[in-house]
């Protein structure tokens, strides 16, 4: 863009409206600056300066405090203000400097901008007051004429203009970065070719249903199941048919169980079902629903139809059990036996202890 063209269309003075009416006749929200100043006579000169000033087709509505604590009262109310212009000798020695404290550590207006102005040039402020809060100027009334005040305002709103609009982007981008972090975080959960949780999934959840287990006294069935033969499968049909299969198995599977059981594909063919409140009677008739399920569907992958039968391990969690892989090994080899036994069964863990309700003391 044109450099002097576009400070034309920004630098646009209007002799004949008041601020208000351009605004209005214009649409533009006006800019708002703040005077904080106990010299009466500094408004005037302030507002002569900035009166025809329009800036991005924006005039500036000035507003005015005498002391930092009216000051306060202000921004408490009008939290969209571009530009502060703070004496700093006020009702105290340090009220400005005490205001832009204020205004950025304890009401986190950090896009306002702030221009000091002193009528004492003895009172230099803090030099770690002009560094840490960000302030845009520092200047002597005596030598901010009315030209030089009308630059310092302009280049102070361009200043707002880009930090807001910055701020703004950070939001959204924060905004967006959370909802990415929530889907990759649903993805990492879940086995992209079936949409079973996966291993990850199935062990997390088996912590929080241990833990909840043992709270309420309640039983967790825990069951294995592989698909029989599926390399059998793979060979003959291809993988095509092969990742098919393991789809629809999965679907039957979900089919049988309850919103609140989970299954989990945890291998190539191999599946993992939590069963909260379910004990080893209740988990076992859950596992032979699905195998009878499984061993009746019409399953059908690239044009064959496949005969797919399951095998299933099913043991209920034991009252030593800390985590839940001492469980899913003893669940591991009944589904071995059951393999050993001719496939397509389902069989409970040998109790290697009196199962009962009550607890040992
Ligand atoms: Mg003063």
């Amino acid at each position: 863009m044109d450099g002097m063209a576009s400070l034309g269309d920004e630098l646009n003075f209007t002799a004949e409206a008041s601020e208000e009416e351009s605004a209005q006749s214009h649409g533009g929200n006006p800019w708002r600056v703040l005077v904080v100043d106990d010299d009466p006579d500094v408004f005037r000169v302030t507002e002569l300066s900035l009166k025809r000033l329009r800036f991005r087709n924006r005039a500036v509505r000035l507003l005015t405090a005498s002391s930092g604590a009216a000051a306060r009262a202000h921004l408490e109310k009008e939290p969209d203000i571009a530009l502060a212009l703070i004496d700093v000798v006020m009702e105290t020695e340090t009220a400005g400097l005490d205001l832009i404290r204020t205004i950025r550590t304890e009401l986190g207006l950090y896009d306002m901008r702030i221009i000091l102005r002193t009528g004492q040039p003895g009172q230099a402020p803090e030099r770690d007051v002009i560094l840490n809060y960000e302030i845009d100027g520092y200047a002597d009334k005596a030598e901010l004429t009315a030209m030089k005040l009308f630059t310092t305002v302009v280049a102070a709103l361009r200043a707002y203009e880009t930090v807001s609009d910055l701020s703004r982007l950070t939001v959204e981008l924060e905004k967006r970065v959370a909802a990415r972090t929530a889907d990759l975080e649903r993805l990492a959960m879940i086995d992209p070719l079936t949409g079973a949780a996966n291993r990850r999934h199935f062990e997390m959840r088996a912590a929080a249903e241990i833990t909840e287990a043992r709270r309420c006294d309640h039983a967790l069935g825990a069951v294995v199941m592989d698909i029989d033969h599926f390399k059998r499968i793979n060979d003959r049909y291809g993988h095509a048919a092969g990742d098919a299969v393991l789809k629809q198995i999965v679907d039957i599977a979900t089919l049988n169980l309850r919103p609140c059981d989970l299954f989990a594909r945890v291998g190539g063919e191999e599946f993992a079902v939590l069963l909260p409140g379910s004990d080893r009677e209740d988990s076992l008739a859950t596992a032979e629903r699905i195998r009878k399920a499984v061993a009746s569907a019409q399953i059908e992958a690239d044009g064959f139809r496949i005969p797919v039968t399951v095998s299933l391990g099913v043991c209920a969690l034991a009252d030593e059990d800390e985590h839940i892989e001492p469980a899913i090994s003893r669940a591991d080899h009944a589904l071995y036996r059951a393999k050993v036994a001719g496939r397509n069964r389902a069989l409970l863990t040998r109790p290697v202890r009196p199962v009962s309700c009550e607890r040992d003391s």
